[in-house]
């Protein structure tokens, strides 16, 4: 079965919203085979996104994640890279689809609510970055 890193954003996680967001995953049958809450320093932030460090809002993105606790979490199902997508929605939750977690929980494109793997090299790497496999069970 498929693996996917997902994380519950410093908004989510201060808007009490990580119950909500779970549930998300769960109804949908996606299975959480690990799952912790830890404070991202900035060069945790900054090596977890390096893809985007050209990028003009790399500085503000690297801010926000390590502006308070994430929860950081790896789901696992068949397809569960896409699935997790799906349920997320787009990355501006203005364009996120009804009935998503950002369109349902985000405020911003800066501030929306959650990230997932885009890729199974993406999930590869997302994983081993925060969790050690005596880790996932
Ligand atoms: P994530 O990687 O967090 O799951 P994503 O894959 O939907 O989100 P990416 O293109 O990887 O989107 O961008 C990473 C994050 O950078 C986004 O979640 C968003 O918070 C932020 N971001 C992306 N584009 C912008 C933008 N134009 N302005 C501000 N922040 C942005
Ligand atoms: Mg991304």
């Amino acid at each position: 079965v498929e693996q996917t890193l997902s994380i519950i954003k410093p908004d989510s996680v201060g808007d009490n919203n990580i119950g909500a967001i779970i549930a998300r995953f769960e109804e949908a049958g996606l299975r959480l085979a690990a799952l912790k809450m830890i404070q991202l320093t900035k060069a945790q932030a900054e090596g977890f996104y390096a893809e985007h460090k050209e990028r003009p809002f790399f500085p503000s993105l690297v801010e926000f994640m390590t502006s308070g606790p994430v929860c950081v979490q790896v789901l696992e199902g068949e397809n569960a890279i896409v699935r997790n997508r799906d349920l997320m929605g787009a990355t501006n939750p203005e364009e996120a689809a009804e009935g998503t977690i950002r369109r349902d929980f985000a405020t911003a494109v800066s501030a929306n609510a959650v990230h997932g793997s885009d890729s199974a090299e993406s999930a590869k790497r997302e994983v081993a970055y925060f969790f050690s496999a005596d880790e996932i069970h």
